[in-house]
């Protein structure tokens, strides 16, 4: 009789669902296996469960039935109304103490009201940031949960258990209350937009200023991924670089269509930011920058009208070594902005929300298992597990020793951009968040004056300038 011997129930049976059923069950864990479609619970357990301690459920009664108490179930389906039907269908079976996770890849406010939801019925609700792709999901993805705090007792070991390890620490951690885990999610996500964005721009300069063939741009990310910037999307640009269609043995890479797709996790990332007023330029520039390829046709219409200088022919670089380590610098030091940028957010959301926050387990669970794991957020994570309230990353002494070393660097990069006509839309942002946070003073006095001067939006008066003239705030 397996009545009540499931550690945990999952529904969907999708890639990451199957996956992490596998997962759970390599590392001694029961799954009950559930999906809308009850074909597939078969097909999966006469094929990838064979053998393996994962029971299938053909109804929601039968999972529930057997699940161990308090039951533990994990959703793994289309986020969306797909979660809030399966949260519904499994309510009048569930009770008090019962815990659901939402593993798939939900907006924060939804988890925000799943959880309120919930609470108010006595059932705890967990919303999971998943990262890592099917590979992850198989091997150990990055987890990030959030939600009823009562709940992580009951499910840290599993989760720990099945999350990737760096140096033998499990990328899981709690994150906090509410939709804090998906709203980490969110952040990764909006992160790996521009983590990407920055290696797509120094592929372009190499490409169209360098005049490297291929081969050697990957060679230059083979190189780089034994440095600083050492990292799962280096080290897969490294790869993808090196691939030949074996149709004509030609690099495959040069034949797909330069239009990028996106589902929406960069842009949520930098609504919130707008929302919440914090400068996320980078994440910002990264949605755009996709927006603006995927103007494909309008793009060239206007190669054929608008001028600007392009190179032709010849690289017009003397010194390649010091173009590419130029580069490198401006990879590194705009890769650094970005991660003091997302921690701004993170920082300001969790005031904004009421949450409290574990900075250095973020990074933590960053470092492995997803996207945008690397070395560097190894950096990252101890510089907040030696300051937990650290005001911003760049005034840790390794992060500002590092960009006051990339400064030269970085700044060469993008003045060649600039003069051979190449977009470096994240690069150049990040430089300019640079400047203008190290600014003590910005010309935002003169754009106040404006709005006062034509909304009476008055102005506040530097300290010992104060005058009754300028107290009576009239524009003469
Ligand atoms: P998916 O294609 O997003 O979703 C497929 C699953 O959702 C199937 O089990 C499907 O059931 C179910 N489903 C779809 N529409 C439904 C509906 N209207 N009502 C009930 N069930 C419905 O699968 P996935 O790629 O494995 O992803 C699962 C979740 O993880 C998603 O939220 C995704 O965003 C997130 N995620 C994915 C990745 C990834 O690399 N793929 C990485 C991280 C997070 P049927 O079989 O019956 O159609």
């Amino acid at each position: 009789n397996k009545k009540h011997s499931g550690d945990i129930g999952l529904i969907g049976l999708a890639v990451m669902g199957q996956n992490l059923i596998l997962n759970a069950a390599d590392k001694g864990f029961t799954v009950v296996a559930y999906n809308r479609t009850v074909a597939k619970v078969d097909h999966f357990l006469d094929n990838e469960a064979k053998g393996k301690s994962i029971i299938g459920a053909h109804s929601i009664q039968e999972l529930v039935d057997n699940l161990k108490r308090p039951r533990r179930i994990i959703l793994l389906v289309k986020a969306g109304k797909p979660v809030d039907d399966f949260i519904n269908q499994l309510l009048p079976y569930l009770e008090k103490g019962d815990i659901v996770i939402d593993g798939g890849n939900s907006h924060f406010p939804d988890s925000n009201r799943r959880y309120t939801e919930l609470n108010e019925k006595g059932i705890l609700f967990v919303g999971s940031g998943v990262s890592g792709g099917e590979e992850g999901a198989r091997y150990g993805p990055s987890l990030m949960p959030g939600g009823h705090p009562d709940a992580w007792p009951h499910i840290k070991e599993i989760f720990q258990s099945i999350a990737a390890k760096s140096d033998d620490e499990p990328c899981c951690d709690w994150v906090g209350d509410g939709g804090a885990g998906h709203y980490v999610k969110m952040v990764h996500n909006g992160i790996e937009y521009g983590d990407m964005q920055v290696i797509c721009e120094a592929y372009d300069l190499l490409k169209r200023v360098g005049k490297f063939s291929n081969k050697e741009i990957g060679d230059v990310f083979a190189k780089w991924n034994n440095g600083v910037l050492d990292s799962f999307l280096v080290e897969i640009t490294r790869d993808i670089l090196y691939y030949n269609d074996p149709t004509d043995n030609k690099p495959l890479l040069e034949k797909i269509l330069d239009t990028a797709g996106q589902k929406g996790t960069g842009k949520w990332t930098a609504i919130n930011a707008l929302d919440l007023g914090m400068p996320v330029t980078l994440i910002g520039e990264a949605v755009f920058s996709r927006c603006l390829s995927a103007l494909k046709s309008e793009r060239t219409r206007a190669s054929s009208i608008l001028t600007g200088p392009t190179v032709e022919g010849e690289s017009p670089i003397q010194d390649k070594q010091k173009f590419v380590d130029d580069l490198e610098q401006a990879l590194y030091a705009s890769k650094i902005i970005s991660y003091a940028q997302g921690f701004m957010l993170i920082r300001e959301a969790a005031k904004e929300y009421g949450w409290k926050l574990n900075n250095p387990a973020i990074a933590l669970m960053w470092r492995g298992g997803c996207i945008i794991r690397s070395v560097f957020l190894g950096e990252i994570t101890s510089a907040y597990r030696e300051n937990p309230d650290l005001e911003n990353l760049l005034f840790h002494p390794f992060f500002n020793d590092a960009i006051t070393k990339a400064q030269k660097g970085w700044r060469a990069t993008i003045g060649k951009a600039v003069e051979f006509g190449v977009p470096v839309p994240a690069f150049s942002t990040a430089l300019s968040f640079y400047d203008g946070y190290r600014s003590e003073k910005l010309p935002a006095n003169l754009l106040q004056a404006q709005r006062d001067y034509f909304g009476a939006h008055t102005f506040q008066v530097l300290p010992g300038e104060e005058n009754d003239f300028l107290k009576k705030g009239e524009w003469i």
